[in-house]
């Protein structure tokens, strides 16, 4: 099959053309983090409005690289779920109209599900697999059991890890240093803790005490504040000058989320083998997101995986943020098993959500069993 993806949840509009070998056949993106770091975070009415004026033109860009036009494609695959209303109703609707101009199905994406998929385009991982998804608006541990099926084992209570560190980037000025001008937040904290140590030592793990999957992450963004507004005080710094442990702080921060996601995955997997959900033969653990780029969350994860005989499997770092072959990719699985394959006279059935649990929630049972 050769299947057609759209993703419009958040502020990057994407599409890829892709086969049944998961060949990317052709692809666009049309990403607006200039913008988002620029304004300080999404917002809602421009990333529609943007979105509404690109679409077309990377859809075309997309068949025109696979040399097809939408007669050559067997469905349009497109994120409904979860994420930004207006973003996501852009590329509903776009979706629509094609599939109703070309009497073609109509395949409804979640993003979190396509977000870890991603990996199996890189290579085959048979399911169970164990799975952390770390990104702008999620931060969550589960078990794929199958490409729709899933079981939430742990997800945040507050901030999500791109979430945080696009706001402490923000918080420390880190935009106006020329060499992170073109950065995300989270990329920037990377390519500067680089720079420095981490020896803040009041930024620490939260929840050493919970003996369950779950993530937080705003307390130690308060720290990081509080640390800001201090030497800020102390220095007199006023404007875009970076306050003098800058680098310092963002190496603390980024040691002390990454600890805290290695706990988490050590939990999850001595759970998984407590209850005997991953198969000895299996012990894979797909990380993705955008967070997932992050190469020192990476080491990190990759020494857990070591230590407990699993297997990390992170999609390359392009795969890793949003774009149109997660969904194109997703929509090849779903389309091989024949779920949910709207036809094309039924698509006023198709709705949207800014909420959706990637699957059926146990985290009782984890805190229970741990
Ligand atoms: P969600 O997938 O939860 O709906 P999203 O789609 O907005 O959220 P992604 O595109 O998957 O999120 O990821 C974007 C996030 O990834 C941003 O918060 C960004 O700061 C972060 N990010 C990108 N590169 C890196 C990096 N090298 N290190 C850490 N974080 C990064
Ligand atoms: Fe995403």
């Amino acid at each position: 099959c050769v299947i057609l993806g759209i993703e419009t949840s958040c502020d990057d509009t994407g599409c890829a053309v892709m086969n049944n070998k998961g060949e990317i056949l052709g692809e666009a993106l049309n990403s607006q983090t200039n913008i988002t770091v620029e304004m300080g975070g999404v917002m809602p009415l421009l990333a529609k409005e943007l979105h509404e004026k690109n679409i077309e033109n990377v859809v075309n860009k997309a068949l025109e690289a696979a040399n097809m036009s939408v007669n050559d494609i067997d469905a349009v695959a497109v994120t409904t779920k979860p994420g930004i209303l207006l973003s996501l109703s852009v590329g509903k609707n776009y979706g629509k109209k094609i599939c109703r101009e070309y009497e073609k199905p109509f395949i409804p994406i979640h993003h979190m599900q396509a977000h870890t998929l991603t990996a199996r385009i890189v290579q085959p991982i048979e399911f169970p697999f164990l799975t952390l998804l770390i990104s702008g608006g999620h931060s969550l541990l589960a078990i794929a059991q199958s490409p729709v099926k899933y079981l939430l084992l742990g997800q945040s209570f507050n901030d999500a890890p791109g979430e945080a560190l696009d706001k402490l980037a923000r918080r420390l000025k880190l935009r106006f240093v020329p060499e992170f001008s073109n950065c995300s937040g989270g990329e920037s904290i990377e390519r500067a803790a680089r720079k420095g140590y981490p020896v803040v030592d009041y930024i620490v793990p939260p929840l050493l005490g919970y003996r369950d999957c779950n993530f937080s992450f705003s307390g130690m963004k308060q720290r990081a504040t509080q640390h800001i507004l201090k030497m800020e005080e102390k220095h007199d710094i006023m404007g875009s000058t970076l306050i003098p442990d800058a680098y310092d702080l963002c190496a603390s921060f980024l040691h002390t989320m990454t600890t805290h996601l290695c706990q988490r995955v050590q939990r999850a997997i001595k759970f998984a083998e407590l209850q005997k959900l991953i198969p000895s033969d299996r012990r894979v653990l797909v990380v993705s997101g955008g967070v997932a780029c992050n190469s020192y969350i990476r080491q990190g994860l990759e020494i857990v995986c070591r230590e407990l005989d699993y297997k990390l499997v992170v999609p390359p770092p392009k795969l890793c943020t949003d774009n149109g072959v997660m969904i194109a990719w997703n929509g090849v699985e779903k389309f091989r098993l024949g779920i949910d394959v709207i036809s094309s006279d039924k698509l006023e059935s198709i709705d949207i959500e800014p909420k959706s649990p990637i699957g059926e929630d146990i985290r009782d049972q984890v805190a229970e069993a741990n």
